[in-house]
């Protein structure tokens, strides 16, 4: 298929639904090209048992709140995906599934989109490609013979009862996955650091006003907050509490290398483990940029906002607050997405970039 449109998003996620949603209220010509076959980006593939660190209120995208999720706790996945695939129907989004794209290259004075399956033109685009397909894991001296796995792969505890799992990680991912296995599998999780809990009251609402009033200190000149990462690393949601609470995560220094049977730490203990599971992160989903040439610090494009300095037509969203303060988060992107698009009309009207 080859098109034209004004604006070319590429990723159906919640930032690139957000991104849709502000360009239909700008009145700008767009489509949003999405890898997928159904809606929900990364929340389709999460663990079983994964759940939102604040309540439905506030996990919103712009225009529409999530609607209350009817259960005890927090949302599930699922009820992000549900609520994802009912807003992209609600404002009619044009969001064309099973696109993939493969690169993004000039083409004079617009863009070229290639898809596996075509082209698209655009004046600007919008990567909103998140970070779940790029899987980060250190390089780890040693032949481990076990079962390797990444976040990505991890569904629940039933395939690990009784075994000697090794979780590394002391982010929220590490956390989480460590207090699901903990009642089921002998666990070992390790840290690079101790594991820093944020105070437990505080969810994703409260770490958005953090992240806000950041940004605002920052633009008014007065001294940098520390946002976020000054409170801690991990939200303590029901099930990290109560397994913190019940003495199951007890964490262990990062370990030095590995022997064919498992870890080897530097005092020269090891551990046998059936299987490790590496909660280490991810990087942006960015390939599909390469051939703009544009120079990266640590993965990163530099940015303006959401704009990439060295390519004034080109915008990137989520990934990270990289992008904006809680960019890649469900109530942050919002706010992110709609300076994108006021920044994109701007340049279109005027010209300019
Ligand atoms: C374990 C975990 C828990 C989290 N918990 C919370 C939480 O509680 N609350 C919260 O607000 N946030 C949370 N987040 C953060 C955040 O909401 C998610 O990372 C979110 O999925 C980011 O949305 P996105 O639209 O930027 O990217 P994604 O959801 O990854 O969507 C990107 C879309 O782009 C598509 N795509 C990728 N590459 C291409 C390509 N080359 N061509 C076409 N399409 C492409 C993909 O198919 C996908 O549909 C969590 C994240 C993780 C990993």
């Amino acid at each position: 298929m080859t098109g034209a449109a004004r604006v070319v998003v590429i990723g159906g996620g919640q930032a690139g639904l957000a991104a849709g949603y502000r360009l239909r209220r700008a009145g700008l010509d767009f489509v949003i090209l999405d890898a997928q076959a159904q809606p929900g980006g990364a929340w389709i593939h999460g663990w079983d048992s994964l759940r939102l660190f604040s309540p439905a209120q506030h996990s919103s995208l712009p225009g529409w709140p999530m609607p209350p999720y009817p259960g005890p706790g927090y949302p599930t996945a699922e009820h992000v995906v549900e609520y994802l695939a009912a807003y992209e129907k609600r404002y009619e989004l044009p969001v064309r599934r099973g696109e993939t794209v493969t690169a993004v290259s000039r083409d004079g004075d617009r863009f070229q989109v290639s898809t596996d399956t075509g082209n698209w033109f655009a004046e600007a685009v919008i990567s909103a490609t998140g970070t779940w397909w790029r899987r980060f894991l250190p390089l780890m001296p040693g032949g481990f013979t076990g079962r390797q796995l990444h976040t990505v792969d991890y569904r629940g505890p039933g395939e690990f009862a009784g075994q000697d799992v090794v979780v590394v990680g002391g982010g929220n991912s590490g956390a989480q996955i460590a207090a699901d296995l903990a009642g089921t599998a002998n666990l070992t999780w390790v840290t690079r650091r101790p594991p820093r809990y944020l105070p437990d009251h505080i969810d994703g609402k409260a770490l958005f006003d953090v992240a806000t009033r950041r940004r605002q200190a920052l633009q008014t000149g007065k001294p940098d907050t520390a946002g976020v990462a000054g409170l801690g690393d991990i939200v303590a949601v029901p099930p990290v509490r109560e397994a913190r609470d019940a003495g199951l995560l007890r964490p262990r220094e990062m370990f030095a290398r590995f022997d064919s049977d498992g870890p080897v730490w530097t005092d020269g203990t090891r551990r046998h483990a059936d299987a490790i599971i590496w909660c280490t992160g991810f990087r942006p989903a960015l390939s599909h940029l390469a051939p703009l040439r544009l120079r990266t610090t640590r993965g990163r494009i530099p940015t303006e906002g959401t704009r990439a300095v060295a390519e004034p037509r080109l915008h990137l969203l989520g990934y990270g607050d990289w992008t904006g303060p809680a960019s890649a988060t469900l109530i942050g992107v919002g706010m992110t997405a709609r300076a994108a698009v006021t920044d994109i009309q701007t340049t279109l009207d005027t010209g300019g970039g």
